[in-house]
């Protein structure tokens, strides 16, 4: 190969890159658009799944998970969340999704008495109206506020610390409850959770379905921490009887999974929880 050859080798391949890229912005940027009208489309659901007592299997709380049908397509939350949080439409749409919640939420009268658990971003729980907001929904579903959890991930503890920490007593002194999702697979520290009020621990999904030694290892260390903590604990990702059997053996509070139910939209809840 001559020099010659050898750049417009190089140039070309740079060309192909540029276009796959320019493809690529083209397609997120459209989706940037369609998420923004979302809300307006009505294209935004709150789906529920129920969360058992290890103990009696008895429903004893739901979590509310979003889903989005895009133009009639489904685009998954670990797709379009992080996306709306990098674009700051998490807190509009997190807002959405706590009011959606808690009007369902506010609406079921069940022989026993059915908690709320909704997740909340980094940015949504950092946002300036975040508490007003919750205030307010509180306010005019006239939900227990003690019947609702709000479940915050890990990596909200790595950075502001002090403003985390404040926004997480503010929401205690409504008396609303914290759970800690997806518990072992991000930016732990052990010194920061002593500064966290929470509730419940939840056990991620991998350290339930892997039956490697060093799975076992964390969720009975997470135990001791919940424990020590005095917070009750959740599996989530349950998909077998072995794993019911596995988990409860480590003393687990709760059970979550597709072995009871797949997220189900609110009404489709209200008839499997009557059947069942
Ligand atoms: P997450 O909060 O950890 O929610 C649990 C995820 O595990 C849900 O996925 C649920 O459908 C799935 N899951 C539950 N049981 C099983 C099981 O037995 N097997 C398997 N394979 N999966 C199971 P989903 O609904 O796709 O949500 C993914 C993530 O998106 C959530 O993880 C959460 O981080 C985020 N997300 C969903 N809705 C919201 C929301 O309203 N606000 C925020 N900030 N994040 C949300
Ligand atoms: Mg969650
Ligand atoms: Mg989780
Ligand atoms: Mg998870």
């Amino acid at each position: 190969l001559t020099m010659y050859d050898q750049k417009r080798k190089v140039r070309g391949s740079v060309g192909v890159f540029d276009e796959e890229l320019h493809e690529k912005i083209k397609i997120e940027q459209q989706m940037h658009e369609d998420l923004r009208h979302a809300i307006g489309n009505g294209e935004l659901c709150v789906y529920y799944q129920p969360i058992l007592c290890a103990v009696d299997k008895k429903v004893t709380s739901v979590e509310a998970l979003l889903r989005w049908d895009r133009n009639g397509t489904r685009v998954s939350p670990v797709i379009f969340i992080p996306l709306a949080e990098r674009i700051g439409l998490m807190p509009e749409i997190g807002t959405w999704v706590l009011n959606r919640a808690c009007i369902d939420a506010s609406q079921w009268s069940f022989p026993q008495p059915v908690s709320l658990s909704v997740n909340v971003s980094i940015n949504q729980l950092l946002g300036g109206d975040f508490i007003h907001s919750l205030k307010q929904v509180l306010d005019s579903t006239k939900l227990t506020p003690s019947s609702l959890s709000l479940e915050i991930t890990e990596s909200v503890f790595a950075k502001n610390e002090t403003v985390v920490a404040n926004q997480l007593q503010a929401i205690k002194q409504l008396g609303v409850k914290i759970s800690i999702d997806d518990f072992g697979t991000g930016y732990s520290s052990l010194h920061r959770l002593q500064s966290m009020p929470c509730d419940f621990i939840k056990i991620d999904r991998s350290f339930v379905q892997n039956t490697d030694e060093g799975s076992g290892t964390i969720v009975r260390a997470t135990m001791l921490i919940a424990q020590e903590f005095g917070c009750k604990t959740i599996a989530e990702g349950i998909e077998t009887h072995e794993q019911v059997e596995r988990l409860t053996g480590l003393g687990v509070d709760y059970l979550q999974g597709f072995l009871y139910s797949k997220p189900m939209c609110a009404n489709d809840f209200i008839t499997w929880y009557n059947e069942n």
